[in-house]
């Protein structure tokens, strides 16, 4: 309901006459969607939209001690992931790749904050086709 309100357009036609997109919501809220009890995140494939939450991030939400920078660090890799959706990347098998599938807060950890050289390429064929200039200029 939530991604509802916020639903854009999507597309790389979007993509091509808007290059700015939107990151539209990081929030301190509880988020989960009808067949999932919580998610961290959620995005529009190919869409200009997505959100991500920080509440079931912390160590303390499990009971256990805050571990420097875990928290940022898990967001950060969080709001990454989304933002592939949003480029259009799909999860990833390559077991330290950000755009890995993410159940539980140690699969983030595991996780780098970095795309896997597969899903570089493919974010690269995204932006070739949405900004053919630059695919030329940079003889991608
Ligand atoms: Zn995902
Ligand atoms: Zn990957």
């Amino acid at each position: 309901m939530l991604m509802q309100r916020f639903k854009g357009r999507r597309g790389s036609s979007w993509h091509r006459t808007n290059f700015i997109w939107l990151f539209r919501g990081l929030f301190y809220v509880d988020l989960f969607i009808p067949i999932l009890t919580y998610i961290f995140g959620q995005a529009f494939l190919g869409g200009r939209t997505a959100i991500a939450s920080i509440y079931r991030l912390s160590n303390e939400r499990y009971g256990l001690k805050e571990i420097d920078n875990y928290l940022l660090t898990r967001f950060t890799k969080e709001i990454i992931h989304e933002l592939g959706h949003t480029f259009g990347l799909i999860h990833c098998h390559v077991p330290a790749c950000v755009m890995g599938s993410s159940t539980y807060v140690e699969g983030i950890d595991q996780k780098n904050s970095n795309l896997c050289i597969k899903c570089q390429a493919e974010l690269m064929c995204e932006l070739c086709n949405s900004f053919p200039e630059l695919c030329n200029a940079y003889q991608h």
